[in-house]
Protein backbone atom coordinates (compact mmCIF):
# COMPACT_ATOMS: atom_id res chain seq x y z
CA UNK A 1 0.00 0.00 0.00
CA UNK A 2 1.59 3.34 -0.76
CA UNK A 3 -0.05 6.63 0.15
CA UNK A 4 3.44 8.06 -1.25
CA UNK A 5 1.62 10.00 -4.07
CA UNK A 6 -1.26 11.69 -1.43
CA UNK A 7 -1.93 14.53 0.93
CA UNK A 8 -2.44 14.05 4.23
CA UNK A 9 -6.32 15.77 3.44
CA UNK A 10 -6.57 13.06 0.77
CA UNK A 11 -5.60 9.97 2.64
CA UNK A 12 -7.70 12.10 5.87
CA UNK A 13 -10.61 11.95 3.15
CA UNK A 14 -9.93 8.23 2.56
CA UNK A 15 -9.88 7.06 6.11
CA UNK A 16 -13.31 9.37 6.65
CA UNK A 17 -14.71 7.46 4.18
CA UNK A 18 -13.60 4.22 5.25
CA UNK A 19 -11.82 3.30 1.93
CA UNK A 20 -8.35 2.99 4.50
CA UNK A 21 -7.89 1.85 7.97
CA UNK A 22 -5.52 3.34 10.35
CA UNK A 23 -4.12 0.28 10.96
CA UNK A 24 -3.55 -0.96 7.31
CA UNK A 25 -1.60 2.68 6.82
CA UNK A 26 0.05 2.22 9.81
CA UNK A 27 1.10 -1.45 9.28
CA UNK A 28 2.46 -0.12 6.19
CA UNK A 29 4.44 2.28 7.55
CA UNK A 30 6.02 -0.41 9.84
CA UNK A 31 6.90 -2.90 6.97
CA UNK A 32 8.31 0.37 5.15
CA UNK A 33 10.26 1.43 8.25
CA UNK A 34 11.75 -2.50 8.42
CA UNK A 35 12.24 -2.98 5.34
CA UNK A 36 14.83 0.24 5.00
CA UNK A 37 16.15 1.10 8.36
CA UNK A 38 19.10 -1.36 7.95
CA UNK A 39 19.90 0.76 4.65
CA UNK A 40 19.27 4.53 5.70
CA UNK A 41 19.47 4.50 9.64
CA UNK A 42 16.80 7.13 10.07
CA UNK A 43 15.19 5.45 13.60
CA UNK A 44 16.85 5.30 16.72
CA UNK A 45 13.32 3.78 18.07
CA UNK A 46 10.13 2.50 16.81
CA UNK A 47 6.88 2.11 18.49
CA UNK A 48 5.50 -0.81 16.99
CA UNK A 49 3.01 -1.82 19.85
CA UNK A 50 2.01 1.76 20.87
CA UNK A 51 1.96 2.61 17.11
CA UNK A 52 -0.87 -0.15 16.73
CA UNK A 53 -2.49 0.66 19.55
CA UNK A 54 -3.08 4.81 18.47
CA UNK A 55 -3.97 3.41 15.20
CA UNK A 56 -6.66 1.16 16.58
CA UNK A 57 -8.02 3.91 18.39
CA UNK A 58 -7.88 6.60 16.08
CA UNK A 59 -9.97 3.48 13.51
CA UNK A 60 -12.86 3.18 16.39
CA UNK A 61 -12.95 7.19 16.39
CA UNK A 62 -12.78 7.45 12.28
CA UNK A 63 -15.99 4.78 12.82
CA UNK A 64 -17.65 7.03 15.44
CA UNK A 65 -17.69 10.03 12.78
CA UNK A 66 -15.28 11.68 15.32
CA UNK A 67 -12.08 12.92 12.77
CA UNK A 68 -9.80 15.51 14.36
CA UNK A 69 -7.22 17.07 11.62
CA UNK A 70 -4.75 13.91 11.96
CA UNK A 71 -6.86 11.02 12.92
CA UNK A 72 -4.76 8.00 12.21
CA UNK A 73 -2.10 9.64 10.33
CA UNK A 74 1.51 7.76 11.13
CA UNK A 75 4.03 10.96 11.99
CA UNK A 76 7.55 10.72 13.41
CA UNK A 77 9.55 12.49 15.63
CA UNK A 78 13.21 14.00 15.92
CA UNK A 79 14.49 12.39 18.88
CA UNK A 80 15.07 15.56 20.04
CA UNK A 81 11.02 15.83 21.21
CA UNK A 82 10.22 14.69 24.72
CA UNK A 83 7.92 12.07 23.96
CA UNK A 84 5.66 9.92 27.27
CA UNK A 85 7.48 6.66 28.38
CA UNK A 86 9.47 6.74 25.15
CA UNK A 87 13.56 6.60 24.58
CA UNK A 88 14.40 10.36 23.76
CA UNK A 89 17.94 10.08 22.65
CA UNK A 90 18.49 13.21 21.59
CA UNK A 91 21.38 11.45 19.03
CA UNK A 92 23.75 10.87 22.09
CA UNK A 93 25.08 8.62 24.55
CA UNK A 94 24.75 10.49 27.34
CA UNK A 95 20.77 10.24 27.23
CA UNK A 96 20.79 6.32 26.07
CA UNK A 97 18.74 4.95 28.59
CA UNK A 98 16.81 8.29 29.11
CA UNK A 99 12.93 7.78 28.98
CA UNK A 100 10.92 10.93 28.69
CA UNK A 101 8.12 11.35 32.05
CA UNK A 102 6.36 13.69 29.31
CA UNK A 103 5.01 14.99 25.98
CA UNK A 104 6.24 18.16 24.48
CA UNK A 105 3.89 20.82 23.96
CA UNK A 106 3.82 19.82 20.00
CA UNK A 107 4.04 16.08 20.68
CA UNK A 108 0.18 16.58 22.86
CA UNK A 109 -0.75 18.61 20.20
CA UNK A 110 -0.20 16.19 17.21
CA UNK A 111 -1.50 13.35 19.52
CA UNK A 112 -4.37 15.58 20.47
CA UNK A 113 -5.62 15.91 16.76
CA UNK A 114 -5.42 11.91 16.65
CA UNK A 115 -1.83 11.32 15.07
CA UNK A 116 0.03 7.86 15.18
CA UNK A 117 3.60 8.48 16.49
CA UNK A 118 5.74 5.68 15.01
CA UNK A 119 8.78 6.27 16.35
CA UNK A 120 11.92 8.67 17.11
CA UNK A 121 13.90 9.87 14.51
CA UNK A 122 18.22 10.02 14.12
CA UNK A 123 19.40 13.07 14.47
CA UNK A 124 23.19 15.08 15.02
CA UNK A 125 24.01 14.39 18.39
CA UNK A 126 21.73 17.86 20.55
CA UNK A 127 20.93 18.99 16.97
CA UNK A 128 24.97 20.14 16.55
CA UNK A 129 25.71 19.14 13.06
CA UNK A 130 24.84 19.60 9.51
CA UNK A 131 25.41 15.90 8.12
CA UNK A 132 23.80 13.67 10.52
CA UNK A 133 27.37 12.22 11.14
CA UNK A 134 27.18 13.38 13.86
CA UNK A 135 25.18 11.30 16.01
CA UNK A 136 25.52 8.38 18.69
CA UNK A 137 22.98 6.15 16.15
CA UNK A 138 25.65 6.10 13.36
CA UNK A 139 25.07 8.66 10.53
CA UNK A 140 21.92 8.40 8.48
CA UNK A 141 21.96 7.73 4.63
CA UNK A 142 20.26 9.66 1.63
CA UNK A 143 17.82 7.96 0.35
CA UNK A 144 18.83 9.36 -3.04
CA UNK A 145 22.20 8.23 -2.88
CA UNK A 146 23.44 6.12 0.16
CA UNK A 147 27.29 7.44 -0.54
CA UNK A 148 26.12 10.60 0.58
CA UNK A 149 24.64 12.65 3.55
CA UNK A 150 20.58 13.65 4.17
CA UNK A 151 21.94 16.73 6.01
CA UNK A 152 21.08 17.74 9.58
CA UNK A 153 20.54 17.91 12.01
CA UNK A 154 17.01 16.91 11.37
CA UNK A 155 18.16 14.28 8.60
CA UNK A 156 16.83 11.77 9.96
CA UNK A 157 13.08 13.25 9.73
CA UNK A 158 13.64 14.53 6.39
CA UNK A 159 15.06 11.02 5.27
CA UNK A 160 12.35 9.15 6.86
CA UNK A 161 9.77 11.75 4.79
CA UNK A 162 11.80 11.06 1.07
CA UNK A 163 12.14 7.08 1.87
CA UNK A 164 7.71 6.96 2.87
CA UNK A 165 8.28 5.56 5.79
CA UNK A 166 5.97 8.12 7.71
CA UNK A 167 3.58 10.49 5.98
CA UNK A 168 5.57 13.67 7.57
CA UNK A 169 7.76 14.55 10.47
CA UNK A 170 8.67 17.14 13.28
CA UNK A 171 12.05 18.85 13.27
CA UNK A 172 13.53 21.47 14.62
CA UNK A 173 15.88 24.16 12.83
CA UNK A 174 18.29 26.28 15.17
CA UNK A 175 20.80 27.28 12.24
CA UNK A 176 19.32 25.25 8.95
CA UNK A 177 18.51 21.93 10.72
CA UNK A 178 15.04 21.64 9.35
CA UNK A 179 15.13 23.31 5.74
CA UNK A 180 19.36 22.12 5.00
CA UNK A 181 18.08 17.90 5.31
CA UNK A 182 14.66 19.13 3.50
CA UNK A 183 16.58 20.75 0.65
CA UNK A 184 19.24 17.56 0.22
CA UNK A 185 16.67 14.71 0.34
CA UNK A 186 14.06 16.19 -1.88
CA UNK A 187 11.02 17.02 0.53
CA UNK A 188 9.50 20.27 2.41
CA UNK A 189 10.41 21.72 5.38
CA UNK A 190 9.63 24.81 7.23
CA UNK A 191 11.30 26.95 9.70
CA UNK A 192 8.44 28.68 11.46
CA UNK A 193 8.88 31.99 13.04
CA UNK A 194 10.78 32.14 16.57
CA UNK A 195 7.91 32.28 19.02
CA UNK A 196 5.20 30.55 16.87
CA UNK A 197 5.71 26.76 17.52
CA UNK A 198 5.82 25.97 21.64
CA UNK A 199 9.43 24.69 22.50
CA UNK A 200 8.34 23.35 25.88
CA UNK A 201 9.81 19.97 25.81
CA UNK A 202 12.37 19.93 22.95
CA UNK A 203 15.75 19.40 24.52
CA UNK A 204 17.16 22.80 24.06
CA UNK A 205 20.32 23.34 21.69
CA UNK A 206 20.56 27.50 21.33
CA UNK A 207 17.44 28.70 23.13
CA UNK A 208 17.51 31.82 21.70
CA UNK A 209 17.48 29.79 17.84
CA UNK A 210 15.76 27.02 18.47
CA UNK A 211 12.72 26.07 16.11
CA UNK A 212 10.34 23.61 15.92
CA UNK A 213 8.54 23.01 12.61
CA UNK A 214 7.41 20.14 9.97
CA UNK A 215 8.94 18.12 7.12
CA UNK A 216 6.71 16.55 4.51
CA UNK A 217 5.76 15.27 1.17
CA UNK A 218 4.75 18.28 -0.01
CA UNK A 219 3.54 22.31 0.82
CA UNK A 220 -0.06 21.38 1.68
CA UNK A 221 1.06 18.93 4.36
CA UNK A 222 3.53 20.90 5.61
CA UNK A 223 1.00 23.62 6.31
CA UNK A 224 -1.74 20.60 7.76
CA UNK A 225 1.01 20.10 10.30
CA UNK A 226 1.93 23.60 11.04
CA UNK A 227 -1.55 24.28 11.45
CA UNK A 228 -1.73 21.69 14.33
CA UNK A 229 1.48 22.55 16.45
CA UNK A 230 1.77 26.49 16.06
CA UNK A 231 -0.15 28.49 18.93
CA UNK A 232 0.58 30.03 22.22
CA UNK A 233 1.80 27.66 25.23
CA UNK A 234 2.26 29.44 28.82
CA UNK A 235 4.54 26.63 29.04
CA UNK A 236 7.03 28.24 26.83
CA UNK A 237 7.85 31.41 27.53
CA UNK A 238 9.06 32.46 24.55
CA UNK A 239 5.81 31.51 22.57
CA UNK A 240 4.12 34.30 21.05
CA UNK A 241 0.52 34.74 21.30
CA UNK A 242 -0.86 35.71 18.03
CA UNK A 243 -3.43 34.04 16.45
CA UNK A 244 -3.05 31.28 14.34
CA UNK A 245 -4.25 31.86 10.47
CA UNK A 246 -5.60 28.44 8.90
CA UNK A 247 -2.98 27.93 6.55
CA UNK A 248 -4.73 25.55 4.29
CA UNK A 249 -7.26 28.75 3.57
CA UNK A 250 -5.61 30.47 0.99
CA UNK A 251 -2.89 28.56 -0.11
CA UNK A 252 -3.77 28.44 -3.72
CA UNK A 253 -3.62 32.30 -3.32
CA UNK A 254 -1.14 32.49 -6.03
CA UNK A 255 2.12 35.29 -6.24
CA UNK A 256 0.81 37.31 -8.67
CA UNK A 257 1.49 40.85 -7.69
CA UNK A 258 4.11 39.67 -5.19
CA UNK A 259 7.13 41.14 -4.64
CA UNK A 260 10.46 38.97 -4.17
CA UNK A 261 13.74 40.13 -3.45
CA UNK A 262 16.73 38.53 -4.35
CA UNK A 263 19.51 38.80 -2.01
CA UNK A 264 22.94 39.79 -3.88
CA UNK A 265 24.89 38.31 -0.76
CA UNK A 266 23.10 35.04 -1.68
CA UNK A 267 24.12 34.64 -5.24
CA UNK A 268 28.18 34.29 -4.61
CA UNK A 269 30.44 32.93 -6.77
CA UNK A 270 31.24 29.02 -4.59
CA UNK A 271 27.91 28.39 -5.48
CA UNK A 272 27.49 24.71 -7.32
CA UNK A 273 26.48 25.18 -11.08
CA UNK A 274 23.60 22.91 -10.62
CA UNK A 275 22.29 25.01 -7.52
CA UNK A 276 22.75 28.14 -9.36
CA UNK A 277 20.87 26.75 -12.39
CA UNK A 278 18.04 25.47 -10.54
CA UNK A 279 17.83 28.57 -8.94
CA UNK A 280 17.76 30.82 -11.49
CA UNK A 281 14.93 28.71 -13.12
CA UNK A 282 12.89 29.19 -10.41
CA UNK A 283 13.09 32.72 -10.23
CA UNK A 284 11.81 32.71 -13.44
CA UNK A 285 9.36 30.75 -12.62
CA UNK A 286 8.12 32.59 -10.48
CA UNK A 287 8.28 35.72 -12.82
CA UNK A 288 5.45 34.00 -14.96
CA UNK A 289 4.02 33.50 -11.84
CA UNK A 290 3.39 36.80 -12.33
CA UNK A 291 5.54 37.85 -9.23
CA UNK A 292 7.78 41.34 -9.39
CA UNK A 293 11.54 40.50 -8.83
CA UNK A 294 13.76 42.66 -6.96
CA UNK A 295 16.93 42.91 -6.34
CA UNK A 296 17.56 43.30 -2.48
CA UNK A 297 21.11 43.67 -0.44
CA UNK A 298 21.45 42.24 3.15
CA UNK A 299 25.01 43.50 3.95
CA UNK A 300 25.75 42.02 7.12
CA UNK A 301 25.25 38.36 5.71
CA UNK A 302 29.24 38.03 5.71
CA UNK A 303 28.88 37.65 9.52
CA UNK A 304 26.04 35.27 9.76
CA UNK A 305 28.44 32.44 10.33
CA UNK A 306 30.82 33.80 12.61
CA UNK A 307 28.12 35.07 14.75
CA UNK A 308 25.85 32.28 14.98
CA UNK A 309 28.53 29.99 16.06
CA UNK A 310 29.45 31.59 19.01
CA UNK A 311 25.69 32.53 19.78
CA UNK A 312 24.46 29.09 19.40
CA UNK A 313 27.89 27.16 21.26
CA UNK A 314 27.50 29.83 23.99
CA UNK A 315 23.81 29.18 24.42
CA UNK A 316 24.89 25.48 24.10
CA UNK A 317 27.27 25.37 26.95
CA UNK A 318 24.87 26.49 29.11
CA UNK A 319 22.23 24.26 28.14
CA UNK A 320 24.50 21.20 28.31
CA UNK A 321 25.36 22.02 31.40
CA UNK A 322 22.11 19.69 32.99
CA UNK A 323 23.74 16.70 31.73
CA UNK A 324 25.83 16.06 34.93
CA UNK A 325 24.88 12.54 35.53
CA UNK A 326 22.56 13.43 38.69
CA UNK A 327 19.30 14.18 36.73
CA UNK A 328 19.12 12.48 33.20
CA UNK A 329 20.68 9.72 32.14
CA UNK A 330 24.11 7.74 31.92
CA UNK A 331 26.09 7.76 34.92
CA UNK A 332 30.09 7.30 34.79
CA UNK A 333 31.30 6.56 38.37
CA UNK A 334 34.38 5.23 39.41
CA UNK A 335 33.60 6.36 43.19
CA UNK A 336 35.97 9.17 43.65
CA UNK A 337 33.72 11.81 44.30
CA UNK A 338 31.09 14.10 42.94
CA UNK A 339 33.52 16.29 40.63
CA UNK A 340 35.22 13.04 39.21
CA UNK A 341 31.53 11.41 38.57
CA UNK A 342 30.67 14.69 36.74
CA UNK A 343 34.00 14.50 34.50
CA UNK A 344 33.85 10.79 33.75
CA UNK A 345 30.10 10.82 32.67
CA UNK A 346 30.28 14.19 30.20
CA UNK A 347 33.84 13.00 28.91
CA UNK A 348 32.01 9.38 28.01
CA UNK A 349 28.58 10.94 26.94
CA UNK A 350 28.89 13.67 24.92
CA UNK A 351 30.72 13.12 21.16
CA UNK A 352 33.52 15.23 20.00
CA UNK A 353 31.43 17.69 18.05
CA UNK A 354 29.15 18.21 21.52
CA UNK A 355 32.55 18.76 23.51
CA UNK A 356 33.93 21.23 20.37
CA UNK A 357 30.64 23.28 21.00
CA UNK A 358 30.97 23.40 24.64
CA UNK A 359 34.96 24.35 25.13
CA UNK A 360 34.20 26.83 22.47
CA UNK A 361 30.66 28.62 24.07
CA UNK A 362 32.14 28.25 27.60
CA UNK A 363 35.24 30.14 26.20
CA UNK A 364 33.15 32.91 24.77
CA UNK A 365 31.19 33.35 27.65
CA UNK A 366 34.28 33.30 30.14
CA UNK A 367 34.57 36.79 32.42
CA UNK A 368 37.21 38.87 30.09
CA UNK A 369 35.89 37.36 26.58
CA UNK A 370 31.92 37.48 26.74
CA UNK A 371 32.01 41.50 25.57
CA UNK A 372 34.40 40.27 22.57
CA UNK A 373 32.35 37.51 21.65
CA UNK A 374 29.30 36.99 22.95
CA UNK A 375 27.90 40.42 23.25
CA UNK A 376 29.15 41.51 20.25
CA UNK A 377 27.96 38.93 18.53
CA UNK A 378 24.55 39.58 19.68
CA UNK A 379 25.07 43.48 18.47
CA UNK A 380 26.06 41.47 15.09
CA UNK A 381 22.68 40.03 15.21
CA UNK A 382 21.09 43.02 15.60
CA UNK A 383 22.30 44.48 12.49
CA UNK A 384 21.70 41.18 10.51
CA UNK A 385 17.82 41.00 11.89
CA UNK A 386 18.08 45.04 10.64
CA UNK A 387 19.07 43.81 7.09
CA UNK A 388 15.55 41.68 6.79
CA UNK A 389 13.16 44.19 8.42
CA UNK A 390 14.67 46.83 5.68
CA UNK A 391 14.18 44.43 2.81
CA UNK A 392 10.96 43.68 3.89
CA UNK A 393 9.80 47.08 3.49
CA UNK A 394 10.71 46.58 -0.11
CA UNK A 395 9.37 43.24 -0.59
CA UNK A 396 7.19 40.34 0.41
CA UNK A 397 9.71 37.58 0.18
CA UNK A 398 12.97 36.93 -0.06
CA UNK A 399 14.80 33.86 -2.18
CA UNK A 400 17.88 31.66 -2.34
CA UNK A 401 19.10 29.10 -1.92
CA UNK A 402 19.43 26.90 0.91
CA UNK A 403 22.69 25.03 0.30
CA UNK A 404 25.41 26.44 -1.48
CA UNK A 405 25.86 22.03 -3.07
CA UNK A 406 23.49 19.64 -2.73
CA UNK A 407 24.01 17.02 -0.18
CA UNK A 408 27.71 16.01 0.09
CA UNK A 409 29.31 12.54 0.78
CA UNK A 410 30.04 10.78 4.04
CA UNK A 411 33.37 11.49 5.74
CA UNK A 412 33.71 14.83 3.22
CA UNK A 413 33.39 17.48 5.74
CA UNK A 414 33.39 15.16 9.12
CA UNK A 415 37.38 16.48 9.77
CA UNK A 416 37.01 19.62 8.33
CA UNK A 417 34.33 21.50 11.10
CA UNK A 418 34.96 24.97 9.46
CA UNK A 419 34.40 24.33 6.20
CA UNK A 420 30.85 22.03 7.34
CA UNK A 421 29.66 25.28 9.24
CA UNK A 422 30.38 27.35 6.14
CA UNK A 423 28.01 25.58 4.42
CA UNK A 424 25.60 26.56 6.62
CA UNK A 425 25.55 29.97 5.35
CA UNK A 426 22.25 30.82 3.64
CA UNK A 427 19.98 29.35 6.55
CA UNK A 428 21.43 31.20 9.34
CA UNK A 429 20.74 34.38 9.11
CA UNK A 430 17.20 33.52 9.17
CA UNK A 431 17.21 31.94 12.63
CA UNK A 432 19.87 34.59 14.06
CA UNK A 433 16.99 37.24 12.50
CA UNK A 434 14.03 35.30 13.95
CA UNK A 435 11.85 34.98 10.78
CA UNK A 436 9.84 31.98 8.93
CA UNK A 437 11.45 30.13 6.08
CA UNK A 438 10.87 27.05 4.11
CA UNK A 439 13.02 24.45 1.55
CA UNK A 440 11.15 22.99 -1.17
CA UNK A 441 12.33 21.21 -4.34
CA UNK A 442 13.32 23.35 -7.44
CA UNK A 443 15.39 20.47 -9.27
CA UNK A 444 18.23 17.66 -8.63
CA UNK A 445 21.99 17.29 -10.13
CA UNK A 446 23.02 15.66 -12.46
CA UNK A 447 24.01 12.73 -9.49
CA UNK A 448 20.15 12.88 -9.02
CA UNK A 449 20.85 14.68 -5.57
CA UNK A 450 17.97 16.67 -5.19
CA UNK A 451 18.12 21.04 -4.71
CA UNK A 452 16.36 23.27 -2.48
CA UNK A 453 14.70 26.61 -3.07
CA UNK A 454 14.70 29.11 -0.33
CA UNK A 455 12.31 31.28 0.88
CA UNK A 456 12.24 33.74 3.74
CA UNK A 457 9.32 35.79 5.18
CA UNK A 458 8.09 38.33 7.06
CA UNK A 459 7.85 37.10 10.92
CA UNK A 460 4.50 35.23 11.49
CA UNK A 461 3.59 35.34 7.78
CA UNK A 462 3.92 31.82 7.31
CA UNK A 463 0.90 31.80 5.36
CA UNK A 464 2.56 34.05 2.95
CA UNK A 465 5.43 31.97 2.49
CA UNK A 466 3.51 28.64 1.97
CA UNK A 467 1.52 30.59 -0.64
CA UNK A 468 4.32 31.30 -2.54
CA UNK A 469 6.12 28.08 -1.80
CA UNK A 470 2.57 26.05 -2.93
CA UNK A 471 2.52 28.38 -6.62
CA UNK A 472 6.06 27.22 -7.25
CA UNK A 473 5.34 23.34 -6.18
CA UNK A 474 1.89 23.69 -8.74
CA UNK A 475 3.82 25.02 -11.67
CA UNK A 476 6.60 22.73 -11.60
CA UNK A 477 7.25 18.76 -11.16
CA UNK A 478 10.22 18.72 -8.75
CA UNK A 479 8.28 18.15 -5.93
CA UNK A 480 6.54 14.52 -4.49
CA UNK A 481 9.26 12.56 -6.03
CA UNK A 482 10.76 9.11 -4.38
CA UNK A 483 14.14 7.99 -4.52
CA UNK A 484 14.30 4.08 -5.65
CA UNK A 485 15.37 2.26 -2.78
CA UNK A 486 16.96 -1.12 -3.19
N1 LIG B 1 24.27 23.07 11.25
C1 LIG B 1 23.94 24.01 12.28
C2 LIG B 1 24.68 23.65 13.55
O1 LIG B 1 25.36 22.70 13.52
C3 LIG B 1 22.46 24.05 12.51
C4 LIG B 1 21.95 22.99 13.39
C5 LIG B 1 20.51 23.14 13.74
O2 LIG B 1 19.78 23.91 13.11
N2 LIG B 1 20.11 22.46 14.80
O3 LIG B 1 24.58 24.29 14.53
Amino acid sequence: MSFQNLTIQQIRKKLIAGELTSVALTRACLERIQATNHQLNTFITVCEKEALAAAEAADEQLAAGNAALLTGLPIALKDIFNTLNVRTTCGSKLLDNYISPYDATAVQRLREQGAVIVGKLNMDEFAMGSSNENSAAGAVRNPWNSDHVPGGSSGGSAAAVAAGQVVATLGTDTGGSIRQPASHCGVVGLKPTYGRVSRYGVIAYASSLDQVGPLARNVEDCATMLGVVAGYDPADSTSVDCPVPDYLENLAAGVSGKKIGLPKEYFIDGLDAAVKQAITAAIETYRQLGAEIVDVSLPHTDYSVASYYLIATAEASSNLARYDGVRFGVRKDEGAGLISMYQQTRAAGFGDEVKRRIMLGTYALSSGYYDAYYLKAQKVRTLIRQDFLEAFEKVDLLLTPVAPTPAFKLGEMINDPLQMYLSDIFTIPANLAGTCAISLPCGFSQEGLPIGLQLIGQPFAEADLLQAAYAFEQATDWGGRSPELS
